[in-house]
């Protein structure tokens, strides 16, 4: 049977631990899930596209079926570029499945042959979002518990350079 392959997109500014469950149970779900980082997005990150992907790789390094992109356009696009007949994207609530239903919809017009799949946000992640955890940091709260260690440093290392403020009220996800 051929290979059995996903993407994973998103902006990950900054990855969460919501984001790497997700990577985790996809990691068991498929041989190989590219993780897609966007990078020509309307919104304003804190991170560039480099960044975010060497902050996801780094948090996945204990995967080895995980490989880390940027991509630039449409997410079936970069589907078709690396080869992978699904599309993984994780739902919090209902603002999510909304956001994701008309998304799913776009993409099966688009591709037909490309599959959505939707997993369900672990309980302990529901109300993360990268957008909280900037907010947090802006305001000098910990958020060790919401990030894995290497994006806690970086954030740390950003705010300490007066960047994150700017980044946290226009980003958002
Ligand atoms: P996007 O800008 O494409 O929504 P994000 O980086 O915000 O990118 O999220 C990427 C994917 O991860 C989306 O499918 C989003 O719903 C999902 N996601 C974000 N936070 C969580 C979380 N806490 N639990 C589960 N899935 C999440």
């Amino acid at each position: 049977m051929s290979e059995r392959v996903a993407i994973y997109p998103g902006s990950f500014d900054p990855p969460t631990n919501g984001h790497t469950d997700i990577v985790e149970r996809s990691s068991r779900l498929f041989d190989r899930v590219v993780i897609g980082v966007g990078r020509n997005l309307a919104k304003k990150t804190v991170f560039d596209a480099d960044e975010r992907v060497s902050l996801m790789r780094d948090a996945c390094k204990h995967l080895k079926n995980i490989d880390v992109r940027t991509f630039d356009g449409l997410q079936v696009t970069f589907a078709r570029e690396v080869g992978a007949s699904f599309i993984i994207r994780g739902i919090r609530a209902l603002s999510d499945f909304e956001f994701e239903f008309e998304m799913g919809n776009m993409n099966r017009t688009l591709a037909p042959g490309i599959e959505m799949v939707y997993l369900m946000t672990a309980p302990e992640y529901l109300f993360l979002s990268a957008s909280r955890v900037k907010e947090l940091v802006a305001f000098g709260a910990p958020v060790d518990k919401y990030v894995p260690a290497n994006v806690a440093q970086a954030l740390k290392a950003h705010s300490g350079q007066g960047g994150l403020r700017t980044g946290a009220t226009e980003a958002n996800d």
